[in-house]
């Protein structure tokens, strides 16, 4: 973490498990604790039909309401879709986008991510952009390379005045769900790398003012350590955002002067 340069953020990635009602007590759960943290931003990916009681449970306090897709064009025929435009009047700031669930289950391509995130920065919301290696990827020694794919046709044709306001997520596939993190080493190597893609591209000063979170099994435990590296500047959280004690630990890890 580098709060004097960047925002440090922790989001929890509730993906398709909380109905809108086990979602309200999740939240009435962790603002008492983490309603108020100064030092980290805290914010709640939400499924669609959870947006409307995210945002208004968090209204008077310091949670933001994130979707956790979103639809590439501004309206139109495509049935079953939401809009930047939408996830905006809703009260959403953030968005995930290019989760390696979506480009293994749902056909989201690099091509399909810049769209999105495109249309999520046109709109004024922040993306929060997944990027990671499977292991068989690791193993082959293309991390890096693959990375840089990534990233960088997630910013291709986004004006520099925008790219402040996205945010990373190095999410290493084998990580994700399955309780192996990477090790902190091996996390910042790759948040460093990013930053670097993005120091070639935007310059020096918008690369250090990018967030750029870890994510794949971050838990109450790690989750110090991880945040402690110079470039993770917090983390996405899936199955442990859906646990009140430990959400509230991992965001307690974050909110450090
Ligand atoms: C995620 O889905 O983005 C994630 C990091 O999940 P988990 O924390 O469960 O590995």
């Amino acid at each position: 973490m580098n709060r004097r340069y960047r925002k440090t953020i922790i989001a929890g990635n509730w993906k398709m498990n909380m109905t809108a009602t086990e979602g309200k007590a999740l939240i009435e759960a962790i603002k008492p604790s983490i309603g108020k943290v100064k030092w980290c931003d805290v914010v709640v990916c939400v499924p669609a039909v959870d947006i409307p009681m995210a945002v208004r449970s968090t209204k008077d306090v310091r949670i933001t309401v994130g979707a956790e897709n979103v639809h590439y064009e501004d309206h139109g025929a495509f049935t079953g879709e939401i809009s930047a435009r939408m996830l905006k009047d809703a009260g959403v700031k953030y968005v995930i986008i290019g989760h390696s669930e979506r480009r293994q289950y749902f056909g989201e391509t690099d091509t399909t991510v810049n769209k999105k995130v495109k249309a999520v920065l046109e709109a004024g919301l922040h993306p929060i952009v997944c990027v990671g290696e499977s292991l068989e990827q690791r193993e082959m020694g293309i991390t890096k390379d693959l990375i840089s794919m990534q990233v960088r046709a997630a910013i291709s044709e986004v004006p520099a005045d925008k790219i402040r306001r996205m945010v990373f997520a190095y999410e290493p596939i084998w990580a994700i769900g399955t309780g192996k993190t990477a090790t902190a080493e091996q996390a910042n190597e790759v948040c460093e790398h990013i930053r670097t893609i993005i120091r070639k591209e935007f310059g020096a000063r918008t690369a250090r003012a990018v967030t750029i979170q870890y994510g794949g099994s971050m838990n109450a435990k790690n989750a110090a350590e991880l945040l402690a590296q110079p470039d993770v500047d917090g983390g996405l959280i899936g199955g442990a955002s859906l646990k009140p004690d430990d959400f509230i630990a991992i965001v307690n890890a974050a909110n450090q002067e």
